[in-house]
């Protein structure tokens, strides 16, 4: 039987992912399954957790948390012996439904004691991994917004009141991306680069992705008037952006961006800073544990 280490974001949720322990304990106690738990204590602590986790040997290492805690998880294990796994914990939990863990724990524990295993790619950029989607351009600094603190705003009415002040704000910004054929001149409001289909806690940004094909899911979203942006934004919440006129997509399994100033990239819960971002794709680089085996 596999041995399982829980890496507890307490704060996670406002507190959700820490609800879920003493059921887990339970259920792993009861199925004699070898688990221990860990609480982390601020930014990049998980990181830590995660390594010294897999270094001892633990056969997978759990995120209970969102996509922040999943992210940091990841860069701690990856390209060791350990396996990512991911219970519902927090506010976004794209990665935990991505991989088709269910929001009920019970069930979500018999998944992860069933153990099924699947390699999907590990994508790069800014010397950092990541499993799912990340953005640059608009959605980036609405999230760089949010992670500030936009008082007395909390939860989904922050990110809207950020979405309404970006809106209102935001410069165009003209960038190069070089998907492998050279680079090109393009004016976007944001680009979208990703393994799962997921970002931003639930919004539909790269419909067709799939994990485990070596390529990147690329789209672009160019730049429009703020009232076109505002009647069309909540589409990528169902996928449907994809048929607008000012939206590309692509598939590669190289993309250079250059954006001349340091912008930010939102990365899992994560602000990354660069003008540079070379993205890597490693097929096939992370094994995760999927769920849904008791449907
Ligand atoms: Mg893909």
């Amino acid at each position: 039987m596999k041995s399982y280490k829980f890496i507890v974001n307490p704060k996670a949720g406002g507190g959700r992912a820490i609800k879920l322990v003493p059921r887990i304990k339970e259920i792993f106690t009861q199925a004699k399954a070898e688990h221990d738990f860990e609480y982390t204590s601020g930014p990049g602590d998980a990181i830590e957790r995660a390594a010294r986790a897999s270094e001892k040997g633990f056969d997978i290492v759990v995120a209970v948390g969102g996509d922040g805690t999943v992210n940091e998880v990841l860069n701690g294990i990856a390209h060791t012996d350990s396996v990512l796994a991911a219970l519902r914990g927090g506010k976004g939990n794209d990665f935990a439904i991505a991989v088709n863990m269910p929001s009920d724990i019970e069930t979500a524990c018999q998944d992860l004691l069933k153990a099924k295993i699947k390699r999907i790619d590990l994508g790069k950029v800014l010397d950092r991994h990541f499993i799912n989607s990340v953005g640059v351009g608009f959605d980036a600094t609405v999230a760089l917004r949010v992670n500030k603190g936009v008082r007395p705003f909390k939860g989904v009415s922050a990110y809207i009141y950020a979405f309404f002040l970006t809106l209102f704000s935001y410069k165009q910004v003209e960038m190069e991306i070089d998907l492998g054929n050279g680079p090109e001149e393009i004016n976007p409001l944001l680009v979208a680069v990703g393994i799962g289909s997921n970002y931003g806690g639930g919004m539909k940004i790269l419909p067709g992705a799939i994990q485990d094909d070596g390529l990147f899911d690329i789209c672009i979203l160019d730049w429009m008037d703020k009232a076109s942006l505002a009647y069309n934004f909540p589409k990528v919440f169902n996928g449907s952006h994809v048929k607008m006129k000012q939206v590309t997509m692509n598939r590669s399994e190289k993309v250079i961006l250059k954006t001349g100033a340091q912008l930010p990239l939102h990365m899992e819960g994560e602000i990354l800073f660069g003008d540079e971002m070379n993205f890597t794709i490693e097929p096939g680089g992370m094994p995760v544990l999927i769920g849904g085996s008791n449907k």
